[in-house]
């Protein structure tokens, strides 16, 4: 699958013409002189519009390029100008981690997808991990959607994962519905997620070959170490262990060097071709050396793309205090020329960064490791778990290191934050990247990603009426109260963001509203209405 071209996955007409002014049927229309919308060559573009929503069906009736006034519509028409805010569709964050069932007080359904309705993404991909038991067999599947059900404040859907051993799985969770398959080739960091080996992935991708869904792959690899290392046998030791103190950034930084990315892409590309026509992806993508080998297979036809991470994009090593774990996801955030590498290859019009995701991957306060100095306000727990489980003494707690990176869960919160976060990076580095740009990467090539370019991630007649209503020049700081994520521990925290989701809708119904009754939840008398993603995967 190639996202470069929007057209490929689109044959409907760009914009049609006759709203139907003689429905009963009470509408909805949402009007402002900026939406992103397609023109009639079928490109994004930004112009004045009027979207035309049924509440009834959850669908886009009709997209004018040009703003009706309300005195075109029938007298009940629910008819709201939000000039000269942006109209965009709702993102589709195709990577975030609820974990729910089992680490629910890492995060869960509810507040999960609170925090991304509060940020304009309207369908969340819930990863195969972190949940117990993991999304690795049918019955993990259904444990998830029932724990998921009536939850959901935006639509979600659900990746399975690669394990070794799981291999007849995956058809009937194809069958199931989920959107996509992941799996680790390093240590995932919880013990009912092991890592697969090169004959795991063969067997997945010769049992996935001729199906429509995606094969995701983090991509990271610790390389053999040689036996012998040459003449330096005599004065040194194969690098085995960190160099430095494990509080600093750089000690863990250089523990993850690029070359442990290059050498698992490398290894998923020497299996590609036992799976021609599957769709490979790699999941956070975080070193620039990655990109050359992408596009060389590209260039062969391997059918792979690769997605970056929000906070690969806006934070850097460099940045990074003593002891802060905030920062701490694998692969690392890299050095701040790597970050000017990554948005070179975002703007090129071939970039094999399709796609831009949270990873949103929380946990804990007492998991972080935080420093007392950081910790304030993170909301601790009166009893303290482990990764997997095991209850933990205030006294082993106590002798753990504050701001170790190593013993440190691994991963970043940012659902619900990315929009802002990428539109105050792009802003700063006076990038070429535009509102179009991240239209596309964070809702239409997201969407095809998941195979849900039918019905998400774009404004077009006759699909899923997901809208986020962007004022993109406000400023604002992010705070406890912005963070509706279960456990607030972010490293946007304290930072001042340019752009803020005013409004959010799902399926023709406003789920979201700043500053709104209900801390802003005021969708059908505040309960959610998101919807689970089940509908078998065709493209
Ligand atoms: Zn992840």
């Amino acid at each position: 699958m190639d996202f470069t071209d929007a057209s490929n996955h689109f044959r409907e007409p760009a914009v049609s013409l006759t709203p139907p002014y003689d429905s009963n049927i009470p509408l909805t229309v949402l009007v402002s002189s900026r939406a992103v919308i397609f023109d009639e060559e079928n490109n994004l573009v930004v112009s004045p519009a009027t979207l035309t929503l049924s509440p009834q069906t959850g669908t886009i009736i009709s997209i004018l390029p040009t703003i009706l006034p309300a005195s075109s519509f029938p007298a009940n028409t629910q008819y709201i100008d939000h000039t000269p805010h942006l109209l965009l569709p709702g993102l589709v964050d195709a990577h975030v981690h609820l974990n729910e069932p089992g680490r629910t007080e890492w995060e869960g359904f509810n507040t999960g997808t609170r925090a991304a309705a509060s940020g304009g993404v309207t369908t969340v991909i819930d990863m195969p991990l972190n949940a117990i038991p993991p999304t690795t067999t049918l019955i993990g599947l259904k444990e998830k959607i029932k724990a998921a059900e009536g939850k959901c404040w935006v639509d979600v859907g659900f990746y399975g994962g690669i394990i070794p051993g799981n291999s007849q799985e995956l058809l009937p969770l194809v069958q199931a519905g989920v959107r996509g398959f992941k799996g680790f080739l390093i240590e995932s960091g919880v013990d009912e997620f092991p890592a697969v080996s090169a004959s795991d992935v063969a067997l997945a991708m010769t049992t996935l070959a001729s199906t429509p869904t995606t094969l995701m792959f983090h991509a990271e690899m610790i390389p053999p170490i040689t036996a012998s290392v040459g003449d330096d046998v005599q004065v040194s030791l194969p690098p085995l262990s960190p160099s430095g103190p494990l509080t600093s950034y750089s000690t863990f930084l250089s523990s993850r060097p690029p070359a442990f990315e290059t050498y698992a892409i490398e290894e998923i590309l020497s299996l590609s071709h036992l799976a021609p026509a599957l769709h490979l992806h790699i999941v956070h993508l975080s070193a620039i050396e990655a990109i050359p080998i992408l596009r060389a297979a590209k260039d062969r036809g391997v059918n792979i793309t690769a997605e970056t991470c929000f906070h690969y994009l806006a934070l850097a090593a460099e940045e990074v205090a003593e002891g802060d774990t905030r920062h701490k996801c694998c692969p690392p955030i890299r050095s701040s020329s790597n970050r000017d590498g990554l948005w070179d290859e975002l703007a090129k019009p071939d970039s094999v960064l399709q796609t831009i995701v949270s990873d949103h991957s929380p946990c804990t306060p007492e998991l972080k490791l935080l420093p007392e100095s950081l910790s304030h306000g993170c909301g601790a727990h009166a009893e303290v778990k482990g990764v997997n489980g095991e209850i933990i003494s205030s006294k082993e707690a106590e002798e753990k290191e504050k701001g170790d990176f190593f013993a440190s869960w691994g991963g970043i919160s940012s659902v619900g934050l990315g929009l802002p976060i990428l539109w105050t990076a792009a802003n700063a580095r006076s990038s070429s990247i535009s509102i179009l740009d991240v239209v596309r990467l964070c809702a239409v090539n997201t969407s095809a990603q998941v195979g849900l370019s039918h019905k998400k991630g774009a404004l077009r007649p006759g699909m899923d009426a997901d809208v986020c209503v962007f004022d993109d020049s406000a400023e604002w700081v992010v705070g406890r109260e912005e963070m509706l994520f279960r456990n607030k521990v972010s490293p946007y925290q304290g930072r001042t963001m340019k752009g803020s989701v005013r409004e959010t809708w799902v399926r023709g119904t406003k789920v979201f509203e700043r500053g709104g009754s209900n801390l802003g939840f005021v969708g059908k008398g505040g309960v959610p209405a998101g919807r689970l993603l089940l509908e078998r995967r065709k493209i």
